[in-house]
This record gives structure tokens, C-alpha cells and sequence, in this order.
């Protein structure tokens, strides 16, 4: 099964289930940024808080359930506590929120409580998806809700086994809403599509590249990434990031797009420098000058604008990754550009991944890109066209899955 047949009304959803007097378990995501054990960063915190507000309006009470960071499963660390969470959640919620330590010693909460559980990737057996675990995780609530987009690709006892055991499974409006933002691009985009795959190395985005290429009508490539495709041309490419053993690869999806007529725009020219540094000396050089002691370390503006003209004409917009060291000003004119075509046009963009993100926020342009996924591992799974096993199990026919 792909994502041309993930169909949102065979997900079990959070309006078709009674909530009345029940105690709700709510896998979130909090996995928020702390110093010094305080959040610096509560966004996620906020998103998560309609749902919350949702099953306590319906008279239920609240387990929230989440991971924060990768501790050593069994070790519990102050670093990675979820404890500091309580009382922010207690001054946006407006009432307590006891904090469990050791919820194996139970949780009995009225409706209109709410309780927060220690980090569940302090218990063992949490990546292994121990069967156990799940079952004793489960144990505690009627029902079951998955909030947590940016571990949907993971199978885990408080993921996919919770799921399986719990009496009532269904999704949170918050993974709904994401779902739904990549159908809506994926499967029924509006023609021309393009994609823009960005990022370090060919490697962790082979089978992206792969399945865009079937999608899309333009697919444009940045970064390392773009680096190994110019290589795939016979340039030489200095320096550079890129890899060696994907070059045949790249040959090969270069040609696959000529054959089915999709445009695979490359770079006519770069940015490079002498050294992998901030401060290195930007240099603009045509795509085939490139000497052996240089590094391309951004796309060229020439380039820049022959792309933004693609985007201008897009209906459909999905990009991942800075076509560039964005993170540096001397090289982040290429992403910049980009990011600005995207916020210009009025196609549906959706865009997502850490960097991806980071770049939307440094050039300001959040507002303007119509979905902005949360998701890193998991925007790039539901990409790739798979649906995962956590989504499935959410069918509202135990059957499909
Ligand atoms: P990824 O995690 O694969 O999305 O890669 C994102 C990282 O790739 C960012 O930190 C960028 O600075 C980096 N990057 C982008 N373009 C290049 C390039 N031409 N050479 C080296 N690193 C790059």
C-alpha cells in the first residue's frame, strides 16, 4: 500500500469516538528545546493543546505521553526529564497537571484531570516495541489518541504497540491535519509539480529522489546532493561534498527523467570557496570551471532566478533541504532566493525537515508557505509514499492492516 490509497476517513479520528468519562492516553510530541531546565521553546507545547482542550471539553480525563530526546533506555536522566513540562502545561491549561515519575504504580484520574508521564524512552523495551510495555502502556486509558506526527514513522511501544493494544486506537487531529497536507500535495496535487531536494548527501534521500521523480513535473536538486548529479555530467567538482558511489546513480535518474520528459534542472553555475569556513572567500564561477582546490558550497544566481522561474510557474511546491550552506551568508543567497519564489507563488507549498525549517524561519518567510510540516524522519517517509505501519493501525478496519 502507498500513498496513492491512504484515504483519511478510514482513520479511526478523535470526533468518532465517545470520550464521555473516559480516561484518554495522548501520545504527544514534546520533545521541546530546554537550558537549564527550563523550555526555551514551546511551540509544540501549543500545538498540542486543542487536543488536550478537546477530550477535557468532552468530560474525559488526560494521560499526556512523550519522548524527549535519545537517553539510554533505563536510565533516567534530569537532562531528559519531561518533569519541567508540568508546570508550563499547568499555566496554558489553567489547572493542575500532576507530573508520574513511575506510572507503573498507576494513574487514576477523574475527567477534567490531566497527568503527564515521565519520558517514555526511559522505559525499556521502548524501541524494541516490547509487546509488554505496549500492553501495560495501553493498560492505563479507554482510549487511545496518536498526536505525534514526527515519530509516525517509528514502530515503538508508544507508537505502534499502544496502538494495537489499547481498547479504542485512533489519531489526534494534529497528525489528521498533517496527513492531510501531504495527500492533499501527493495525491491529488495540482499540475505543474515541482519538488526541490536539498541537503547534504545523495545517500539519506535515494528513494525520495527516486519516488519524486514518478510524481513530479520538475524536480530540482541542491546542495551536496546537487553536487554528485553535477559530477554525473562529467564536471569536476573539487572539493566538494559529494558521493563518490552514487555518481552512477544519479547518471541513471538523470536519464530516467529525460526519457519520461520531466525537467531535471542542474546548475549553470555555483558559488565556491577555498575552504569548508564562514568566513572563506565566495567566488561565482560557471559550472565546468570549477578547479581542484575549490568546493562548491552554494548555486550560482544566475541559477537562482532560472529556478525561481520553474517555481513561479508551480502549482504544487514540496521542498526538503537548503540548496546551499544556508547557515553561512556567503552561501545563502541560492536557499534565500528559493525560499522567496516559494513564499511568492501561489501554488500549495508544503514544506519540511529541521534545516528546511530553520531556512524558512532565517529568510522570514513561515507565513507565506501553505503547510510547514513538524515532522523530519517522519514528512520524509510519508515523501517517500510510504504509509507506516503506525498510521495503519489506525485503519478503522483492524483487517487493512
Ligand atoms: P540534510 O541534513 O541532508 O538536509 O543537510 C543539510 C545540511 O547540508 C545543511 O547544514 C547545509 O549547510 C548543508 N549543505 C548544503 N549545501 C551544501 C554544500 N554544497 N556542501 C556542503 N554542505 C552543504
Amino acid at each position: 500500500m502507498d500513498m496513492d490509497t491512504l484515504d483519511l476517513q478510514s482513520v479511526r479520528q478523535l470526533n468518532d469516538v465517545d470520550l464521555n468519562g473516559k480516561t484518554v492516553l495522548i501520545r504527544v510530541d514534546f520533545n521541546v528545546p530546554m537550558h537549564d531546565g527550563r523550555v526555551t521553546n514551546a511551540s509544540r507545547i501549543e500545538a498540542s493543546l486543542p487536543t488536550i482542550r478537546q477530550v477535557l471539553a468532552a468530560n474525559a480525563a488526560v494521560i499526556l505521553l512523550s519522548h524527549r530526546g535519545r537517553p539510554t533506555e533505563g536510565t533516567k536522566t534530569d537532562a531528559l526529564s519531561l518533569a519541567p513540562i508540568a508546570p508550563v502545561l499547568q499555566t496554558y491549561l489553567q489547572r493542575p497537571v500532576q507530573f508520574i515519575n513511575d506510572w507503573r504504580a498507576g494513574v487514576t484520574l477523574q475527567p477534567g484531570e490531566v497527568a503527564l508521564l515521565e519520558n517514555c524512552r526511559f522505559n525499556r523495551g521502548e524501541k524494541a516495541n516490547d509487546p509488554q510495555l505496549a500492553q501495560q502502556l495501553a493498560a492505563l486509558a479507554d482510549v487511545f489518541v496518536m498526536d505525534a506526527f514526527g515519530v509516525i514513522h517509528r514502530q515503538q511501544a508508544s507508537t505502534y504497540g499502544i496502538a494495537q493494544c489499547a481498547p479504542v486506537a485512533c489519531a489526534g487531529p494534529l497528525l489528521c491535519l498533517e496527513l492531510a497536507s501531504l495527500t492533499k500535495a501527493l495525491d491529488h496535487p495540482q499540475p505543474p509539480m515541482l519538488a526541490i531536494v536539498g541537503g547534504a548527501k545523495v545517500s539519506t534521500k535515494l528513494t525520495l529522489l527516486t519516488r519524486l521523480l514518478d510524481r513530479v513535473d520538475q524536480l530540482i536538486v541542491g546542495g551536496g546532493i546537487a553536487n554528485t548529479f553535477i559530477a554525473a555530467q562529467g564536471y569536476s567538482i573539487g572539493k566538494s561534498l559529494y558521493e563518490a558511489d552514487l555518481v552512477d546513480e544519479a547518471r541513471r535518474l538523470l536519464e530516467r527523467a529525460k526519457q519520461s520528459g520531466k525537467d531535471f534542472p542542474l546548475p549553470t553555475d555555483v558559488v565556491v570557496a577555498e575552504q569548508f569556513d564562514a568566513q572563506a572567500r565566495p567566488m561565482i564561477k560557471p559550472v565546468d570551471q570549477v578547479t581542484a582546490q575549490e568546493m562548491i558550497l552554494d548555486i550560482g544566481p544566475q541559477t537562482a532566478q532560472r529556478l525561481s522561474q520553474y517555481l513561479h510557474q508551480a502549482k504544487t511546491i514540496v521542498w526538503n533541504g537548503p540548496v546551499g550552506v544556508f547557515e553561512w551568508p556567503a552561501f545563502a543567497n541560492g536557499t534565500q532566493v528559493l525560499a522567496q519564489a516559494i513564499a511568492d507563488s501561489d501554488a500549495f507549498s508544503l514544506a519540511g525537515g529541521g534545516d528546511t525549517i530553520a531556512a524558512i524561519d532565517q529568510f522570514g518567510v513561515r507565513e507565506q508557505i501553505s503547510y510547514i510540516s513538524t515532522g523530519g524522519g517522519a514528512f520524509l517517509t510519508l515523501l517517500e509514499g510510504h504509509i507506516p505501519p503506525t498510521v495503519k493501525v489506525l485503519y478503522k478496519c483492524a483487517d487493512v492492516v
